[in-house]
């Protein structure tokens, strides 16, 4: 083969393999499966562009890690491989057990003056907001606007369950009181 000669002899599979992993891989990987150069993807691109194909090589190199213990996207994974909301749920579990533990040593009374005033106690939860449109996006900006979703979302999670600890930690305290008398 003449040096140079691949410059056009793109095939129909190749194409299609650019179409379909533009945007969603970063273009060093599309050069190196396809064994193209840089150039000859781009302008490939470009060509296709032209015909009205909608190809666009830019990549979002996603910030966000799957959290090894609940497996959603998480932007607060901690040295010990655990994302925030899966801390505070276990921070949670560990002070509702400690309460479980507590409220037997109450007496019939303090449990009923405990129990009717907890019911007002609640803890503020925020709604978890609504997932973006993507409509007419190109790759790149429906990766980038997937991403700042899911931030969004772990950030609500993350603190409604913060305040759920805050609150679950007082109750202990006014239990363990009690307790104490
Ligand atoms: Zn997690």
């Amino acid at each position: 083969m003449r040096k140079g000669s691949r410059r056009n002899d793109w095939t129909v599979a190749e194409e299609q393999f650019l179409v379909a992993n533009a945007g969603r891989i970063p273009k060093r990987d599309i050069c190196e499966m396809l064994r193209r150069s840089s150039e000859s993807v781009r302008q490939k691109a470009k060509a296709l562009r032209r015909q009205g194909v909608d190809v666009c090589l830019r990549y979002y190199r996603p910030t966000m890690e799957p959290c090894p213990s609940c497996g959603n996207l998480s932007a607060t994974i901690d040295r010990h491989g655990m994302c925030e909301p899966c801390r505070r749920r276990d921070q949670l579990a560990t002070i509702e057990a400690r309460i479980a533990d507590l409220l037997p040593l109450l007496t019939p009374e303090q449990l009923d003056t405990y129990e009717r005033n907890e019911a007002k106690r609640e803890s503020r939860v925020d709604p978890i907001p609504e997932p973006p449109s993507t409509d007419g996006l190109t790759r790149w900006q429906q990766a980038y606007r997937e991403e700042a979703y899911a931030k969004a979302v772990e950030a609500t999670v993350a603190a409604n369950l913060r305040r759920a600890v805050k609150a679950a930690q007082k109750r202990k305290e006014r239990i363990e009181e009690k307790v104490n008398q």
